[in-house]
């Protein structure tokens, strides 16, 4: 049996003749830049995420790269962030001039440990950048604590998270800015690349729109130096289409990893996913802690079972940022996640059969 960690055939075929007539209204009018289905669609995930503002740009990298170009973060601004977490996260601090500062994780949530928060806080901290990972949120009330107590601003990186909720808020919705992804293997991915920031506060708003268009205001004349940085009408079609299913993906999600823990929560060897109390996930990656995490891995690989490593590295040990003089040890549970973390597929498309294989494949290793 074949079972991979997403299936995309599987998630269009039901919705593909919608996103091609969607797709047919850009190209007969070839509003291809900022067409009517950005604002719709702005104007969708304002309802979806509860929040009073939306602005697509092109990627969720650029999403994070604008909401620091917004907050005025740069040289020699310190931003707090966690080293467990994708590459764009820290690339995007050093990328405005500012210096990533890490801290550790919490070993059962894999988010930012609040409790380490601020230890590591300087009289040049600015920002601290939680990151809602594999699609649950951190715990924002402690972290929004912190930074009211130290005048900070706060970015969600919630480009796994979208959907998500801590304490009954909406995941993104939480902090100054909150940035979302739409790289394919999220929840909610485009047929390409996509982000978007959003935000309850208009100044913040009115900012980052104009910021996507090189911080032109009127045509031609420059309050800031912005970036390129606009969704694709073309994009936003097939977004507008795949937002209606959202929901009913993300709770398949969760009902697949229910089934993992009723059939799979009495192998010692592993630990599943531990959601917070206060914790809505989406479920973006389905987590497991596992004992011989690498021949585990080539083991499920050679029986047609699709695993991944988020992340192989931690942030701070990474070449590019030799230059922030982290060494090993550092942030121990980072590290030490970074070599016991498996992936293993959770898809909403995924039937109980290949469940029942990936589990029974599990077993396997470890008798
Ligand atoms: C995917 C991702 C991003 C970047 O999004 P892109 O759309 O690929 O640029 C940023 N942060 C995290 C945590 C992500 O998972």
């Amino acid at each position: 049996m074949k079972v991979p960690l997403l299936d995309l055939n599987a998630q269009y075929e039901p919705i593909m003749n919608d996103i091609k007539n969607e797709m047919e209204k850009v190209f007969a009018t070839h509003a291809y830049k900022l067409g009517p289905q950005v604002k719709e669609f702005e104007e969708e995930i304002q309802k979806y995420c509860r929040v009073k503002h939306a602005i697509g740009c092109a990627s969720g990298t650029d999403a994070l790269l604008l909401a620091l170009l917004a907050l005025d973060i740069k040289d020699d601004d310190e931003v707090i962030t966690t080293p467990f977490t994708f590459f764009a996260t820290a690339g995007t601090i050093h990328r405005v001039g500012a210096k990533p500062v890490f801290v550790d994780v919490k070993p059962d949530t894999f988010n930012i440990d609040p409790d380490k928060i601020e230890a590591a806080i300087t009289s040049r901290t600015k920002a601290i950048i939680p990151v809602h990972l594999f699609g649950q949120p951190a715990e924002m009330d402690k972290i929004m604590a912190i930074a009211k107590k130290h005048n900070l601003k706060v970015i969600e990186d919630n480009a796994q998270g979208i959907g998500a909720e801590f304490d009954k808020k909406t995941a993104g919705s939480i902090g100054d800015i909150g940035t979302l992804s739409f790289f394919p293997s999220k929840n909610l991915g485009a047929m390409g690349d996509g982000g978007m920031c959003i935000t309850n506060d208009d100044e913040l708003a009115a900012k980052l729109f104009q910021l996507r268009v090189h911080g032109e205001n009127p045509q031609y004349y420059h309050k800031w130096v912005g970036l390129n940085s606009r969704l694709d009408t073309i994009q936003a079609a097939a977004l507008l289409v795949k937002l209606r299913s959202l929901e009913k993906w993300s709770e398949a999600r969760r009902q697949n990893a229910e089934y993992y823990y009723k059939n799979m929560s009495d192998i010692p060897e592993i630990q599943l996913p531990v959601i917070h109390k206060k914790a809505k996930t989406i479920f973006n990656q389905f987590t497991i802690i596992a004992e011989d995490r690498d021949k585990l891995l080539s083991h499920l690989r050679s029986k047609g079972v699709s695993c991944a490593i988020y992340y192989p590295m931690p942030l701070h040990l990474q070449e590019c940022f030799s230059y922030l003089e982290y060494k090993e040890g550092d942030f121990p549970i980072a590290e030490e996640m970074t070599k016991k973390v498996l992936s293993i597929p959770v898809f909403s498309e995924i039937t109980k059969e290949q469940q029942d294989y990936v589990i029974k494949m599990i077993r396997e290793f470890y008798k």
